[in-house]
């Protein structure tokens, strides 16, 4: 074979192999970035389960609180057993929402818990200081 030729398709094939490579990359990527999507959509659905118990509880106290205002004999034991339920439903809220923020690359903003970005130092809604 003419060497000419031989080189030629020794480039040919080089840079098929590097198509080929970066191809495989952008298919790693891609499936990463669906992967944490999928990710994403779930733990929002944890989220609004989580939310909706949350309000639940918010809800019971509430009427526990009216019922204490109409007079009706209140359970103190009940209102201490919906706190305590009210603060894990929240401390698990917030370890969602920092596992959601971990996988877009943002943080909620503590002050009024807009999106920002991870590297941002202030709010980019309400200009308070990010940690
Ligand atoms: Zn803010």
């Amino acid at each position: 074979m003419d060497d000419k030729v031989k080189d030629l398709l020794d480039k040919i094939r080089g840079a098929a192999d590097l198509a080929a490579d970066a191809a495989a990359d952008t298919a790693r990527v891609a499936g990463r970035r669906a992967g944490q999507m999928v990710d994403v959509a779930k733990l929002n659905v944890q989220l609004f389960d989580l939310n909706g118990e949350f309000n639940d509880i918010l809800r019971q106290l509430g009427q526990v609180m009216y019922d204490t205002h109409l007079g009706r004999a209140g359970d103190a034991d009940s209102v201490t057993a919906l706190l305590e339920k009210a603060d894990a439903a929240a401390a698990r809220v917030a370890e969602v929402k920092g596992r959601i923020a971990d996988l877009r690359q943002t943080q909620a903003c503590p002050s009024c818990g807009a999106p920002c970005g991870k590297e941002d130092k202030f709010c980019r809604q309400c200009g308070a200081a990010l940690e």
